[in-house]
């Protein structure tokens, strides 16, 4: 099992435990209401999650500071971002003085510059989950300790690793690299035997993992929240199209879905947030397959395919990530009629268009367009299955929506 900051108190050093114990005062009351005074959260990253964040918590009381090596037109929209790079310890530890708490909104977050930060405040969701996640090969064996299937794979680091691999897993397969990737990125497929020198020239020399290709049906995910007192809800789940490894469309509650299934992906998000003694928004994606769920990965983050949700459920994730990490009561995760959401990538559409819809919301990040780049994305909340299709429909007919 990996280190959670909850798993046990007489493992942490004195500056753990002084953190550990200024979260426990902040819980007691909840974090944006102590004192009566505005509560400030940090977030790692400015991109277009971070500014969902913020969206959502500032008419809860709260502001934002983010922290990012780059100028961000989508934080500085909602808050205050401070340039810095991941390893300045002494501009994560100025960051982290001018907080209450902080939080990140993607994984790439080295586990140092958290630990950093947490001799100063508390940082939610815990370490051990971001740890897990940033590296497929660990996340595969945390999966696979709670009894979570996963694809067949192998651990490779070397061009005869991976013939290896290919041998006892077979093909088709998937060579991923186990660190950094995302989107897609990072991936190459394996059909033969003899794509094995060619797929680790590609990626290699690298840490990777090879894993068996999941005949699924279609894409699943589950987004879940954890409060600090350990509450646990999940959103319904959502059926994702990817496109070139990217997601371009969820639609949620997932169609056809029977309770089975259903509580399959929730006890697997369950079991998750258990072990890392979770405090936030988290998601996993799966692969529904003809014998069952099989885990494909894990975000310890608000997610894309929970979009939707801003529209589509009484509370969104993103407000309640912030109530989580502020340690206030979460909201209920219940949908509000049926939802689909669309990634705008590369190429706005014409606003007018979009908005001309019937029931649909755009959300645009305020980011110049470029090839692959998520630069917003629409909701469609219907009330009814038909009138969703319907406004699809003409969602679709808009260039650039795809
Ligand atoms: P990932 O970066 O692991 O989320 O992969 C991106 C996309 O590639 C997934 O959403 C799937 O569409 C596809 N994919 C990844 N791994 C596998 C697998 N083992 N079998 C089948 N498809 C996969």
């Amino acid at each position: 099992m990996l280190p959670s900051r909850e798993a046990s108190i007489d493992v942490l050093d004195d500056a753990a435990v002084a953190a550990l114990a200024g979260w426990l005062a902040h819980s007691v009351s909840g974090l944006s209401q102590r004192d009566g005074v505005t509560v400030r959260v940090g977030i790692l990253g400015a991109g277009q999650l971070g500014q969902m964040l913020a969206l959502a918590g500032i008419p809860l009381g709260m502001r934002f500071n983010f922290f990012s090596p780059t100028p961000s037109a989508s934080a500085e929209s909602v808050g205050s971002v401070m340039i810095g790079e991941y390893d300045d310890v002494a501009a994560l530890r100025e960051f982290a003085r001018g907080v209450d708490v902080v939080t990140y909104e993607f994984e790439n977050v080295s586990s140092e510059a958290v630990a950093e930060i947490e001799q100063i405040c508390p940082v939610w969701p815990p370490r051990a989950a971001l740890i897990a996640s940033q590296d497929r090969g660990l996340e595969k064996q945390e999966f696979t300790r709670l009894g979570i299937p996963v694809a067949p794979y192998r651990l490779v680091d070397s061009l005869a690793g991976l013939e290896v691999a290919v041998r006892d897993v077979g093909v088709p397969g998937i060579l991923k690299t186990r660190r950094f990737g995302y989107d897609g990125k990072g991936q190459v497929r394996i059909t033969a035997r003899s794509d094995a020198e060619a797929a680790w020239n590609a990626l290699g020399p690298a840490a990777l993992i090879y894993e068996g290709f999941v005949e699924f049906e279609r894409e699943l995910s589950v987004i879940a929240v954890r409060s600090s007192d350990g509450t646990t809800l999940c959103y319904p789940v959502a059926e994702n199209h990817h496109r070139d490894g990217i997601l371009r469309t969820s639609f949620a509650p997932a169609d056809r879905l029977s309770d089975a299934k259903r509580h399959q992906a929730e006890s697997y998000a369950r079991a998750l947030l258990g072990a890392f003694g979770y405090v936030g928004v988290f998601a996993i994606e799966m692969f529904d397959t003809a014998s069952g769920l099989v885990a494909n990965e894990m975000a310890p983050r608000v997610h894309n395919s929970g979009h939707w949700t801003i529209e589509g459920a009484e509370t969104s994730q993103f407000e309640n990530h912030v109530r989580a990490v502020c340690s206030l009561p979460l909201g209920d995760c219940a949908p509000v009629g049926h939802s689909a959401m669309f990634n705008l990538i590369a190429e706005h559409p014409d606003t007018a268009r979009v908005l001309a819809i019937p029931d649909a919301h755009l959300h645009l990040y305020g980011k110049s367009e470029r090839s692959g780049r998520k630069l917003g994305h629409v909701t469609i909340r219907s009330r009814t299955r038909e009138d969703l299709q319907r406004h699809v429909d003409a969602l679709r007919a808009i260039p650039h929506i795809i």
